[in-house]
């Protein structure tokens, strides 16, 4: 007991400060026997299977968790700088995971501080996506069943109801925690399977060490042949993957495990210290074996609900992107609407638009998905001066680069849309290419402004500048001839108003 509350303690000390730059953290896998039963399966049917090295598109589906206000809620960049990291450290295995559907927002206080309580756990099953792998990002990823390690759990998989839940301070670029979740998620155990609350104490378990590990399975022997061989029943169960006895925990970061501790056949021990799944925090890299990778992918390829034809963007994004207007502090004309314009990047198909009052944007953030190099920015105060950013993206691709400017919002109210038009649409939509589309636009003033067309890439396809829309209805003509099948933003601008809605044309 002593050693186990000395454990917990480690725990809380070593999550604070390791939290921005760990793999390592601890993680819980509550109901721990289902993972084992899908792993041991897994293994079976790996057995003399050529597994095929074809690309495998798997959906994903981020829910970004705010409290009931809507406020701490991750950042969608921090999400995409993780995906990144996750499709990098994946990128071996040819897994890619893509966005399915865009990002999921809850707005719940209790799953944002409390995921391990029935409510926590009912708002998951309410929000859950059946065919994606379901990631959760709270500001606390307690287990159900883990009270007692409440606020330094840094992430976990739950195999009774197949999800991860994320602690939001460990979505970003550096940290290798998604992945760790993730290799749990395709029925991986730690490296150091059997001491994950009580690692290895020479006073406690001896050396050589004894039998069973603390978390009663055999304490996995080094040797790879022979009497003394055990890896295939004991540890993680994965021969290529040496023993370890949560060596990694409070190891002085990643450096080469150096203490001479013999297993039971009298073997020293040599753990792999960069293994993903394992303890050791602070590596440069890290890495899963072959065998992990092999059952990562059995396990994969029996997950009939993520099984997809679906070819996701997968178009690197290479440029940065420029900022149009408004940049270098310019007065904007109105400061009830905003609107942001900066060129299309190639390969992105959305961007994050962020605004705040703060360069970090985290004060008063005001941050948006949209498909084309255009935003309308709302409920700004006058005369106040802010900082904008965009960050370019595809469903596979997070790894753009952001670039910022600052503007001051005006004095003045300019006219908003709700105002000059009573109600627009267009007919039909969904349209098939070749059949006119008719925007019928309901105005209270009459208004000059050019119709402009944009493809998922943000790439203009047709203008028509110099439209009039009389007071009264007007409906226009707009010719779809030659388009392909997809989804379109269209984009009517005028001297003070601007509306945008999604067209989609199927062949
Ligand atoms: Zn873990």
């Amino acid at each position: 007991m002593k050693q186990l509350f000395i454990s917990i303690c480690l725990l809380t000390l070593l999550a604070i400060p390791f939290e921005v730059f760990s793999q390592t953290q601890p993680c819980v896998i509550p109901n721990k026997d289902l993972l084992v039963e899908r792993l041991l399966k897994n293994k079976e049917r790996a057995i003399g299977q050529v597994s095929s090295r074809a690309v495998t598109y798997v959906p994903i589906k981020f829910h970004l968790v705010a409290k009931s206000d809507g406020l701490g809620r991750v950042s969608e960049k921090r999400v995409l700088e993780q995906l990144c990291a996750l499709n990098a450290d994946f990128a071996p295995l040819d897994i890619v995971f893509y966005i399915k559907a865009g990002f999921s927002y809850i707005n719940s206080t209790t799953l944002y501080n409390d995921p391990e309580t029935s409510t926590g756990v009912q708002t998951m099953s309410n929000f859950k996506e059946f065919n994606a792998v379901n990631v959760y990002i709270a500001k606390d990823a307690t287990p159900p069943g883990a009270n007692d390690l409440d606020g330094t759990i840094l992430g976990h998989y739950n195999p009774g109801f197949d999800w991860l839940v994320m602690k939001i301070s460990e979505v970003n670029q550096f940290s290798g925690t998604l992945s760790h979740e993730m290799g749990h998620y395709f029925t991986l155990l730690h490296t150091h399977n059997g001491w994950d609350v009580e690692p290895y104490n020479e006073g406690l378990h001896g050396n050589p060490v004894q039998n069973t590990s603390p978390g009663g399975t055999a304490a996995e022997k080094e040797d790879r042949s022979g009497s003394c061989k055990n890896c295939e029943s004991a540890g993680d169960y994965i021969c290529d993957t040496p023993p370890d006895y949560n060596f990694g925990f409070g190891w002085n970061g990643c450096n080469p495990f150096t203490l001479n501790i013999q297993d039971p056949c009298n073997t020293v021990v040599d753990p792999m210290e960069n293994n993903f799944m394992g303890y050791f925090i602070g590596c440069g890299s890290y890495i899963f074996s072959n065998q992990q990778g092999q059952l990562m992918r059995t396990d994969l390829a029996n997950r009939p609900e993520l099984a997809t034809s679906y070819i996701p963007n997968t178009s690197a994004i290479t440029q940065s992107v420029e900022l149009i207007s408004p940049i270098n502090e310019e007065v904007t004309p109105y400061y009830n609407f905003v609107e942001l314009q900066w060129e299309d990047v190639p390969g992105a198909d959305r961007y994050v638009v962020e605004v705040s009052r703060s360069s970090d944007f985290n004060v008063q953030p005001i941050r948006k998905v949209v498909w084309g190099s255009y935003a309308l920015i709302e409920g700004l105060d006058n005369d106040k001066s802010y900082y904008w950013r965009i960050t370019p993206f595809n469903e596979t691709n997070g790894c753009g680069e952001s670039d910022f400017s600052k503007f001051i919002s005006g004095s003045t109210v300019g006219t908003k849309s709700a105002d000059m038009v009573n109600n627009w649409f267009i007919t039909p939509n969904p349209a098939s290419a070749n059949s006119a589309l008719t925007i019928s636009m309901e105005a209270n003033m009459g208004f000059d402004a050019t119709i402009a067309l944009y493809d998922i890439n943000g790439k203009l396809v047709n203008q028509n500048v110099s439209n009039r829309f009389e007071s009264g209805l007007t409906n226009y003509n707009l010719s779809t001839d030659q388009l392909l099948s997809g989804m379109y933003v269209l984009i009517i601008r005028s001297e003070n108003l601007t509306l945008h809605k999604k067209i989609i044309i199927s062949n």
